[in-house]
């Protein structure tokens, strides 16, 4: 079984974003209506999913897409807290509807009605929900909520400790993921989101976080951003702040997944970081949706790249199915209560 850890529902029907673009007028300015209630029917969703993400992944072989909200449509800097919780969840609930019509081959993961300035542990209420209430098997957390400008103190602060401590609770992993940059020098999916990887792998390694929560399970995104490039540096950093060694200090619990849009790039991956720290992943529909003229197949078809590996079959496995099963436990007794 192939599963694909980080695909986002970038195809909503178009009434979604009104919806968004009606809520942050009626922000900006209460003298323009309020946004009405979302009306999109079942055959609209199936149709956004089966001509997209379902016909790729039916295309390039993946089984399973563990499923959130698309992420720069996040937009924890914009609004306020209660406009933030109305948003996650009519974005969860749209990943949930997804999720019923097509439970074989989507899985949900929520977005968190995180806000500049709110305390995280105000986003347990909306975590428990979509775990307990709609199935979903992890979240998506955001390291810098106020969009580029980085207002939030590191996420190995005692301030994330309360939301860290309900993720262990529920066995559910985060993804540590942003969403879109209000800082124009930051392009959000070229230069915010890998600079949010890279940076909370750091912090990860400055602070003891793992420490107080060894059973968090952290995944980076984006191949681990810079990480695995300079992989040397970080060893070398965790040794002069006189941390443990990386493998002991950080990678008991950090996964780096697979969003590497060229063969070069997954291989240095895997010669770097532990085969069993790494979960396959195409974040379809995301970044770069094109076709690369030099291999003439799309970008982000990452099977491709992990299947071109001269690795072994079961490491392949673990790639491609097992560690996703061992970081998820909620999607593996999902799958097992299913025979699979
Ligand atoms: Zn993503």
């Amino acid at each position: 079984m192939i599963i694909d850890c980080h695909g986002h529902y970038t195809t909503a029907p178009a009434q979604l974003q009104a919806f968004r673009d009606a809520q942050i007028a009626h922000f900006e300015d209460s003298g323009k209506p309020a946004p009405g209630p979302l009306e999109i029917s079942d055959d609209e969703i199936r149709e956004s999913i089966e001509i997209n993400q379902l016909g790729a992944m039916r295309e390039r072989g993946a089984d399973m897409t563990i499923f959130s909200p698309r992420a720069v449509g996040m937009g924890h800097h914009i609004g306020d807290e209660a406009m933030s919780k109305d948003w996650a969840r009519i974005c969860n609930d749209m990943i949930h509807r997804v999720v019923r019509l097509f439970p074989d081959n989507f899985v949900g993961v929520c977005q968190l009605p995180q806000s500049p300035g709110v305390p995280v542990a105000n986003c347990i209420e909306e975590l428990e929900r979509c775990v307990n209430e709609l199935g979903f098997v992890g979240c998506n957390l955001n390291p810098d909520p106020s969009g580029g400008l980085w207002q939030t103190k590191p996420l190995t602060d005692p301030e994330w400790y309360p939301f860290y401590k309900k993720l262990v609770e529920l066995d559910v992993p985060a993804m540590i993921h942003v969403s879109g940059s209000c800082n124009p020098n930051f392009h959000h999916t070229g230069a915010h989101y890998i600079n949010a990887d890279t940076t909370a792998f750091m912090q990860f390694i400055q602070g003891d976080l793992f420490k107080d929560f060894p059973d968090l399970r952290l995944i980076i995104p984006h191949g681990g951003g810079a990480v695995p490039y300079h992989w040397g540096r970080y060893r070398g950093l965790a040794d002069m702040l006189n941390k443990p060694l990386l493998s002991e200090h950080v990678m008991k619990n950090v996964y780096f997944d697979t969003c590497v849009y060229h063969q070069p790039g997954i291989e240095l991956l895997f010669k770097v970081i532990d085969t069993d720290n790494i979960l396959f992943a195409s974040e379809m529909f995301g970044a770069v949706k094109g076709i690369d003229p030099e291999t003439g197949f799309h970008f982000d078809h990452t099977k491709r790249y992990v299947d071109s590996l001269d690795i072994s079959a079961e490491d392949k496995r673990k790639v491609f199915e097992l560690n996703a099963r061992r970081v998820y436990p909620r999607l593996d007794a999902a799958l097992k209560a299913r025979g699979k």
